[in-house]
């Protein structure tokens, strides 16, 4: 889960990492307010979009206001304001820093090489993208061992790769190693400031902070739930979420996948993919019905997929191994039971492995008009993809 950068300031806040008050405004009154009381400590506030895009600042939603009219006026232009296709809902106004300089931050996880990385640079206020294209010598680059992680030896290591002055040193020390706090203790996959900045008062404060949280660690956490944000959440991802099954919505295929086993969903994406090239139909979505699904959890499956309105035709892909093909044939009649005349899309079905002869024997005796059965994985993929294109 990706969060709000005022999210992630109360997380970096939580953990001691620096950062300016700030107050989340929904209308340009609150921004009113929220500002008159910020100004009593400083004399500039910054308002800026709420939005899970980064280039906000480009954009035109992130201003600057010296007095608590202004900032209602500002926050007045950025509410409602389309930034890459995010609508801003909320506005932060948070005090304004008097920047001396910006630099740049990240902890990530590095899959390729099984660790974690931290990328530092005294080159901040640039797209960090193009930094690491064009001057790739100013962005230092220092693996973190997971068994080891950030410590105090391994932040002198980043901040020296950089090349801070020497009296800011143990100043960003400090600072990254909470930041590591940050990412470890809260489980997260990316911690990002962009920038962190030197104040006229030459004091280091994380600016702009991103933060992604690693979904699986939920259990861990039940404090993450609350940042989940109802109001953008994917309506079907959240009704899969609600039923414990593993969905992923997928932007413009029409083609409802449903599998068991990540692995097999995976290939089943590209088998229609490649399949539903020559139709323009590609998958519309990912899930994986697990090892073992019952009867219930393949009905759950199609109805969150049946339910997208982008699907035009949907492709259950089952190789029963702890998963009964039986089980999954009840599932969809099941489903089709519940659904009754709601369901109108083909369904093509592609049974094989443990209880194949049973599982095809309900579906022929239930003899459904929207089931289809194809023996192969490769001849139901071109089948439901020539059905999503009609
Ligand atoms: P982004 O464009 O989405 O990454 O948003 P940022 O929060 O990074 O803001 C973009 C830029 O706005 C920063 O690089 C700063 O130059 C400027 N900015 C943000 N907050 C402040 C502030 O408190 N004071 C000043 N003077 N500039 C700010
Ligand atoms: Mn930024």
């Amino acid at each position: 889960m990706d969060l709000y950068e005022y999210q992630a300031r109360d997380l970096f806040a939580k953990h001691g990492v620096p950062v300016l008050a700030g107050k989340v405004a929904s209308t340009p009154e609150e921004a009113f307010d929220a500002a008159t009381e910020l100004l009593k400590e400083g004399d500039l506030v910054v308002v800026k979009a709420q939005v899970k895009t980064g280039g906000r600042g480009k954009a035109g939603g992130v201003k600057l206001a010296r007095t608590a009219e202004e900032a209602r006026e500002k926050a007045n232009q950025i509410l409602g304001m389309d930034i890459k296709g995010h609508t801003v809902h909320r506005v932060l106004i948070a005090d304004g820093a008097e920047i001396a300089e910006e630099y740049y931050f990240s902890i990530l996880l590095d899959r390729s090489e099984r660790r974690y990385l931290a990328m530092c640079s005294v080159e901040g206020g640039v797209e960090i993208e193009q930094l690491a294209v064009e001057r790739p010598e100013a962005l230092a680059r220092i693996g973190v061992d997971p068994n080891v992680g950030i410590d105090e030896a391994k932040a002198k290591e980043i901040v020296d790769a950089a090349g801070f002055d020497e009296d800011l040193k143990d100043q960003v020390i400090d600072v990254i190693i909470k930041l590591w706090d940050v990412y470890t203790k809260e489980d997260a996959t990316l911690v990002e400031v962009n920038p962190l900045v030197k104040s006229a008062e030459g004091k280091i404060i994380a600016l702009d902070g991103k933060v992604t949280l690693d979904d699986n660690a939920a259990f861990r956490h039940e404090d993450h739930e609350a940042l989940v944000d109802k109001q953008t959440e994917n309506p079907l991802e959240a009704k899969a979420k609600a039923l414990d099954l593993n969905y992923v919505k997928l932007e413009g295929g029409s083609v409802g996948i449903i599998g068991n086993g990540a692995g097999l969903v995976m290939s089943t994406l590209d088998v229609v993919a490649y399949a539903g090239e020559q139709y323009g139909a590609g998958p519309a979505n990912f899930l994986d019905i697990g090892g073992g699904a019952s009867a219930t959890v393949m009905s759950n499956g199609l109805d969150v997929v049946l339910n997208d309105p982008d699907v035009k035709s949907a492709f259950v892909n089952v190789f029963g191994g702890i998963t009964a093909c039986d089980e999954v044939a009840r599932g969809i009649v099941a489903a089709l039971d519940i659904l009754g005349d709601t369901a109108d899309k083909p369904i093509v079905v592609r049974l094989d492995g443990n209880r194949v002869e049973e599982g095809r024997a309900i579906l022929a005796e239930a003899n459904h008009p929207l089931v289809i059965l194809v023996d192969t994985m490769d001849g139901a993929a071109a089948k439901a993809a020539e059905l999503a294109a009609k």
